[in-house]
């Protein structure tokens, strides 16, 4: 795989450059594609089913769906029940996983706790479980595969962004990165959740900085200033995803003042259902 390009992108004024992990693939992209790295790496023959569990929107079960019909696995996935409407749409990362292959199993609600938690027990040693956002130890050295290729680009910029979820993704590339600076912001709850999430795997470096957004967002909910700086970066030529992006590019631009190289994170197809929901709310 050829390094993923830069490019440079102006916002309110201010030059940001953007490692572009969207460009990688059209389904199996941006820290995903990080994350999953070292299993795409292993020999087809290693598994034969990787399970996973989490949400219907996810781009990680998106990215898992994709890497195991590349690699002729199986592919199970748990989720709560769900609506109809989301069973029946035709676009959305649901519907893209299940053309790839992706079996899906509800669980009712009541049994999903223990049922999770039980999943570990009756593995045999061709399936792998992922945890749920792919957050697991074995998305460090796709990170340091990322950090190998901003160390050797010929940008002398020191500081780095990426929005974090579980954040496995800015933990592990801070981790690979010591001599730059990492920012990243809470998506999913606030910095105390996602410190607990990081720290749950390995402890928090120093050069990893945590900005705390401004005001309270909840998750995959819309907000009309997100969805303008959606459409400002968008006109400076670069799409990202409305859930995650959006946050991370307030915090940068009210909080930080030098030239940042931000990790372009992927998830753009969640968009088409994403800007539904806007549009829906009149915004
Ligand atoms: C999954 C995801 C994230 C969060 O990644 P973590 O490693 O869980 O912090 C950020 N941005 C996009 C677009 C994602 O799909």
């Amino acid at each position: 795989m050829i390094y993923s390009p830069i490019s440079e992108i102006n916002l309110d004024g201010r030059i940001f450059y953007v490692k572009r992990d969207d460009l990688i693939d059209p389904f199996l992209a941006g820290n995903k594609y990080r994350k999953l790295y070292a299993l795409l790496q292993t020999s087809n023959n290693t598994y034969n089913r990787i399970i996973s569990y989490g949400g219907t929107q996810s781009n990680a079960m998106l990215a898992i769906a994709a890497m195991c019909k590349s690699k002729g696995w199986e592919f199970i996935y748990y989720t709560k029940k769900l609506s109809i409407f989301l069973k029946e749409q035709k676009d959305g990362n649901y519907f893209h996983a299940l053309c790839l292959g992706m079996q899906h199993v509800e669980i009712e609600e009541k049994n999903y706790k223990g049922f999770i938690s039980s999943l570990r027990f009756n593995l045999n040693e061709k399936s792998y479980i992922i945890d749920q956002g792919g957050a697991d130890k074995s998305a460090q050295e796709g990170l340091q595969v990322l950090a190998k290729e901003i160390k050797e680009s010929t940008l002398k910029i020191k500081s780095l962004a990426t929005p974090s979820g579980t954040g496995t993704t800015a933990l592990y590339l801070a981790l690979a990165l010591p001599e730059y600076k990492v920012y990243t912001t809470p998506c999913v709850g606030d910095v105390g959740y996602l410190r607990e999430q990081m720290g749950a795997l390995h402890p928090i470096p120093k050069n990893l900085i945590i900005l705390n957004p401004s005001k309270k967002y909840h998750f995959a909910k819309p907000y009309s200033e997100f969805l303008e700086i959606y459409k400002k970066l968008l006109a400076g030529g670069i799409e990202f995803d409305l859930l995650y992006a959006p946050g991370m590019w307030k915090s940068l631009l009210e909080q930080t003042n030098e030239e940042v190289l931000y990790i372009h994170s992927g998830g753009i197809t969640g968009n088409e259902s994403m800007l539904a929901r806007y549009k829906k709310k009149g915004l």
